[in-house]
């Protein structure tokens, strides 16, 4: 719907600026929206797909849906909002994919701008000297790859699972197995495009606008809303190996996972993860690996113990195989994972990349994709992970078949410590992620446990000072907050008057709230 410009805003500025008695509930009529002239459409109905999300525990209902074809759609919008002032109630979420799990992404009565739909920037790959590709802040990773490798390009740092928005990790930070080389996706990110909750459109990078571009990465929407980014690429590889070993020792574990994020020859991508108390290890182990030699791996007794995973892979293209394995033999001999537990696969480098699709497929078949997800994601700093374990995984959680426990450690040098994210305080820490999947079953309430767990889980990192950080962290209170920063809160706090000093921006955080 195209709406004919009039001056409705400007007169609900005026009727309230000369002091005529109104009601918030009078000024947040979403049909003020209707005036505006924008290139995009408003919808009013059919729109509660925008109060879920993958979490699938909160819902917030919405009053309108934007759909913007361009900046331009995103600023005026803002702008009117702003324009309305403290005594309206609308606030503004922006809505990549929806993958957030507190309803951090929805608005309840306000405007949830649909960044997916967002044609404003088309993907456009320049390789130069330094490689980037420049994408719409509502671009899928899926799709920034596979518009790359038509370049033999390819972003350096990734998600585990890429159908999330750029706008939705970098608010984030986007972690995964190749963070410990490149950092998390936001220390690869050259320049962004974003709309301040004030309506203005500002360009920014580390060297202009420099407080707005590091307030934003890992800033949670609360800044702005990201329409634009640069990001860093490099030379794609066309295939990776990928392997998998298994340790029964958890120091064992950790000190090889350790030394192997931090040798000068590595692998290209490590991660680990946390098996407990599970019988037939292969069958269910993700599907999207499949090793090579089952044979071997089938002589593994597994069933009730505790075992740790660690996750590789190398690079390499078609004519490099051979020095691929030399590589990799060079640096499994010096692990010391149980000798009869080597698992590998090859694949192409999408295939590895897009693994997380396949689950996804696998268990949208079963409508098991849709369900409550109670996932708790920890930053664990390494002096206290051996603590943590010996707490946390056999006594609190005494099974892992209700989703995979990652456990990876990352170097903290490779964050920039200008952006919002807040951090443990050593060099090395790990990220735990307890990704639950909770579908009700009968006699069972799945929901109710895992959060419990995670409950339990929390208090213990309270109780033994382990110096925890929570990712995609989800808090109901300020003070909540306050502690969550600690020494970066007056900073957080600053940019936010700064930048949306009405706290217009993205009210599913919890954080700031509209004064109506
Ligand atoms: P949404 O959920 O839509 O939004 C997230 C937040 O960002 C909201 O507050 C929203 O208002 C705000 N936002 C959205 N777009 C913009 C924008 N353009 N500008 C400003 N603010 C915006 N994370 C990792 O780091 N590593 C992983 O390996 C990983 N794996 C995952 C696997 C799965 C299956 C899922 C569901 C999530 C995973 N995540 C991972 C978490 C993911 O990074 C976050 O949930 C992320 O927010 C999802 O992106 P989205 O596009 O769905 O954002």
């Amino acid at each position: 719907m195209k709406t004919s410009p009039t001056n409705v805003s400007k007169l609900f500025m005026f009727l309230l600026l000369s002091s005529v008695t109104m009601h918030s509930s009078d000024i947040d009529t979403p049909s003020s929206l209707q005036t505006l002239s924008i290139d995009g459409s408003f919808s009013f109905h059919n729109i509660s797909h925008a109060a879920k999300d993958f979490g699938n525990r909160y819902q917030f209902l919405p009053s309108a849906i934007l759909q913007p074809n361009s900046v331009s759609d995103i600023a005026k919008t803002i702008r009117h909002v702003f324009e309305l002032g403290p005594y309206s109630n609308l606030t503004i979420a922006a809505r990549g994919r929806g993958h957030s799990l507190q309803g951090q992404a929805q608005a309840l009565e306000g405007i949830i701008i649909q960044m997916e739909s967002f044609r404003g920037q088309e993907t456009r790959v320049h390789n130069g000297e330094i490689p980037y590709v420049e994408a719409s802040g509502g671009a899928l990773w899926i799709n920034i790859l596979n518009e790359s490798l038509k370049h033999g390009l390819a972003p350096k740092s990734w998600t585990d699972y890429l159908h999330l928005t750029i706008g939705g990790t970098l608010s984030n930070a986007g972690v995964s197995g190749q963070a410990f080389r490149h950092g998390p996706q936001i220390s690869n990110v050259y320049q962004l495009e974003v709309v301040t909750g004030k309506g203005e459109v500002v360009n920014c990078s580390k060297t202009e606008n420099a407080d707005l571009f590091f307030g934003v990465l890992g800033g949670l929407g609360q800044f702005g809303i990201i329409t634009k980014a640069k990001i860093a690429l490099e030379p794609a590889p066309k295939m990776v190996k990928w392997i998998r070993v298994l340790y029964s020792d958890i120091t064992t574990f950790t000190e090889d996972q350790e030394m192997m994020i931090s040798a000068e020859n590595t692998f290209d991508y490590i991660e680990g993860f946390v098996i407990i108390n599970r019988t037939g290890i292969l069958n269910n182990w993700r599907s999207s690996f499949n090793p090579q030699d089952p044979v071997q791996a089938s002589q593994f007794k597994s069933d009730g113990r505790i075992l740790f995973c660690l996750e590789m892979t190398k690079n390499f293209n078609s004519d490099e195989s051979e020095l691929a394995d030399q590589e990799i033999n060079a640096l499994l001999s010096r692990l010391r994972f149980i000798p009869s537990t080597l698992f590998k696969s090859k694949v192409s480098y999408v295939e590895f990349l897009d693994r997380v699709h396949i689950s996804e497929m696998q268990l949208r078949s079963k409508g098991l994709w849709e369900v409550p997800h109670p996932w708790l994601n920890l930053l664990i700093p390494r002096s206290k992970i051996q603590d943590f374990a010996k707490e946390v995984f056999g006594k609190i959680l005494t099974d892992s078949s209700t989703g995979p426990i990652l456990m990876y450690p990352v170097h903290k040098s490779k964050w920039d410590n200008r952006t919002s994210v807040v951090l443990p305080d050593e060099e090395v820490f790990y990220l735990v992620g307890l990704l639950t999947s909770a579908p009700s079953s009968s006699g069972h309430d799945n929901l109710d446990r895992a959060l419990k767990q995670n409950q339990r889980i929390l208090d213990f990192c309270k109780k033994a000072r382990i110096g925890m950080k929570q990712y995609l962290a989800h808090y109901n209170t300020q003070e909540e907050w306050k502690h969550h920063f600690g020494a970066r809160w007056e900073e957080f706090q600053q940019r936010k008057q700064a930048y949306d000093p009405l706290a217009i921006l993205a009210p599913g955080q919890r954080i700031f709230q509209k004064t109506g």
